[in-house]
Parts: C-alpha cells; sequence; structure tokens
C-alpha cells in the first residue's frame, strides 16, 4: 500500500470493493437513513412501474462512501431491471459510449459514476441520447463523412458525482431527478455498523457500535471499515476475539483515528493552515501543494467532512480555521496519539 492510500482514509480501496458487495444494502428497506431520498424515490419507482415505463434519469451527488452506488443498485433491482454499472473516467472515448449504449434494453439501467469526469466529447454523445435515446455517429472526414444514426432502446442514465458543480448545465439539464446525499447521524450509522457485523458474523455490543459510529466521519464506507479493523484487533489482540468499546478505542489509537474521527491528513491539514498559514485564509492549490495531495483529493474527500463538522470555512480568499478546529488541534485527545506505526 503507498503512503498516500494509507493516509488517505476517507477513500475507496480495493478491499472496500470486495466487501461492498455483501455488505451493500439490497433492498429500500434495507437502506439506513436518508429518509427524505428514499421516501422520493420511492414514489418515483412506483409511479414508473405503474406507468410501465422506464423511471426518469437521475442524478445522486454527495461526499464518497455515502451511498450512490447502493441506492443506484437498488432502483434496479425495484425496478426489475438489469444495471450496468461504469465511471467518467472509464469511457474513453465516443466509441466506447456507443457501445454501452447501443448493448442496452429497453427499460436497463445505465449506472455512470463520477459523471463530471466524462469527457467532453463523450458528454455530447449523451446528450441526444437521454433526451430521444438516438446517437448520431460521424464516421471519417471531409467529403467521405457520413453520419450513422443509432436508435437505442428506451433506458435510464443514473449518474453519480461528488462535484456536482462541476456538471455542465446541459448535462445537468438533461437529469428529470436530483438527489443529494448527506452525512449520517451516529444513530444511523450504528444501525449500519450492527448489521454490517450480523452479516460479517462479528458479535459485537451497541456500545462498542456506537464507539465505532461516533469515529465514521458520517460515512457508512468508513464505518465498515472501522468494523472490519476493530474484529482485526480483536482476533489479534484478546484471548477471545471479543469486541468491547475499550478495545474499539485501542484500535482506533493504534489507527491513529481521534475521538472526532479525523485521521493524520485531516490533522496534517488543520496544521499546516494553523503553523504555516496563521489559521488562513489559504487558497486549495497551495494547500495541496504544502501537503503533496492533489486538490481533488482535498475537496471531494478530505474537506466535505470537515466544513461539515464546523472545523473549516470556504471563503472567497481560501480555507480558514475555525475556533473549535484551532481548540482540536490543540487538545490531548489530539496530541496524545501514537507515532506512526
Ligand atoms: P458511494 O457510491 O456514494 O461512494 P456506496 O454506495 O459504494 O457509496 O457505499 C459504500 C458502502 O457503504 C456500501 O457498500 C454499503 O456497505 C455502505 N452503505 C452506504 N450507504 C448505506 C446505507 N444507507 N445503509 C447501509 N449501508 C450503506
Amino acid at each position: 500500500m503507498d503512503e498516500k492510500r494509507k493516509i488517505v482514509f476517507n477513500q475507496e480501496t480495493e478491499e472496500d470493493q470486495v466487501y461492498s458487495l455483501s455488505l451493500r444494502p439490497s433492498s429500500m428497506s434495507e437502506f439506513v437513513g436518508q429518509k427524505d431520498v428514499v421516501k422520493n424515490l420511492r414514489v418515483s419507482i412506483l409511479a414508473a412501474r405503474q406507468r410501465k415505463e422506464p423511471i426518469e434519469h437521475m442524478l445522486f451527488s454527495g461526499p464518497p462512501g455515502l451511498g450512490k452506488t447502493s441506492l443506484a443498485n437498488i432502483v434496479a433491482h425495484e425496478m426489475g431491471a438489469r444495471i450496468t454499472v461504469t465511471s467518467g473516467p472509464a469511457i474513453d472515448r465516443a466509441g466506447d459510449l456507443i457501445g454501452i449504449l447501443t448493448n442496452l434494453e429497453a427499460g436497463d439501467i445505465l449506472f455512470i459514476d463520477e459523471i463530471h469526469r466524462l469527457s467532453k466529447v463523450v458528454e455530447e454523445f449523451l446528450y441526444p441520447a437521454m433526451e430521444s435515446f438516438k446517437i448520431d455517429f460521424t464516421v471519417d472526414k471531409g467529403p467521405y463523412a457520413k453520419t450513422i444514426n443509432f436508435n437505442l432502446k428506451p433506458f435510464t442514465l443514473i449518474g453519480a458525482t461528488t462535484r456536482s458543480g462541476l456538471l455542465s448545465s446541459p448535462l445537468r439539464d438533461r437529469f428529470g431527478i436530483f438527489h443529494h446525499l448527506d452525512f449520517y447521524n451516529p444513530e444511523e450509522l450504528s444501525e449500519i455498523v450492527m448489521r454490517s457485523a450480523k452479516k460479517l458474523n462479528v458479535v459485537i455490543d451497541q456500545s462498542s457500535a456506537q464507539e465505532i459510529s461516533l469515529r465514521a466521519r458520517g460515512t457508512p464506507r468508513i464505518a465498515n471499515r472501522l468494523l472490519r479493523r476493530v474484529r482485526d484487533y480483536a482476533q489479534v489482540k484478546t484471548p477471545d476475539a471479543q469486541i468491547t468499546k475499550a478495545i474499539v478505542q485501542e484500535a482506533m489509537q493504534t489507527l491513529r483515528i481521534d475521538q472526532t474521527g479525523l485521521d493524520d491528513v485531516d490533522r496534517k491539514l488543520l496544521n499546516v493552515i494553523q503553523n504555516s498559514y496563521n489559521g488562513g485564509p489559504v487558497g486549495i492549490e497551495t494547500l495541496a501543494a504544502t501537503l503533496n495531495e492533489e486538490v481533488d483529493t482535498l475537496v471531494d474527500v478530505v474537506e466535505p467532512y470537515l466544513l461539515k463538522i464546523g472545523f473549516l470555512k470556504r471563503t472567497p480568499r481560501g480555507r480558514e480555521l475555525t475556533d473549535i478546529s484551532i481548540k482540536h488541534i490543540k487538545s490531548a485527545s489530539c496530541q496524545d496519539l501514537p507515532q506512526k506505526i
């Protein structure tokens, strides 16, 4: 595992992908939280089913790990539809997209993750496909150019994005249903931890699950990952592999995750703003360069939770610390973590 991968805890790892198949909720009733989104989706699904039509194109936005892919799969399941899964960066050329679109059957769902990362050229093929289920493809150039028209079967596009602001307005306008997913509260995360523990055959009590949920940055993917790390820790460090609140706390110490759920990258970011830029404001590019991180990683993965819990302010002149984050970085709970192992 490379250094960056290890410390940016909120990014999806291969291990997450493997486990997400078994831990992913398979129906609306298993999907915890996001009450309004679920309520509205149930209505859209029922209405489309009654009309015997594919459901309208929909866009899910929100930080990584909050359930966008899970929801797309659930919509497909509840519509009794097949789902084809791809992502913006995976569709290199218009030909790739045309291949995918022409293989869709009536009512199928096409899920494009990170849809804001589609190239402009590919994106333009999506407009007529979404609007009128047609694509026009020009082959050759100059006098030999000819246009081939494809008629597509009516399908539903579900896009997911961590950065809805980056979507071009022509693309955004072609979606009929929009849902933004927000961070989960600790009670919802506890419920997710308890359900995942059951699926993984891990015995855990309510207070240990709560302890995990408080450190999971409002994110189900992180809650599930912490549960797996705690399971490993209990297995190796205790004679009976019993998970207790104290074991959760010890495991978190070794993972260098503090009581607020912040990890090394978060603390480094806060410390750099405090020590090198006097508490801010500092531009995101400058911060990324100082931290040796990608701007996108900071904006998509690290910042959203810090903004959510009021540890960071985004101002026109850059990022600024707040009183509570300054207090946090000076606090014992943050500084007493063991050295990196
Ligand atoms: P995203 O597509 O937003 O990055 P995913 O749908 O891949 O997020 O979710 C990551 C993991 O978190 C899933 O595999 C699932 O185990 C868990 N998860 C996400 N949302 C929920 C939820 N509402 N209820 C239960 N588990 C969830």
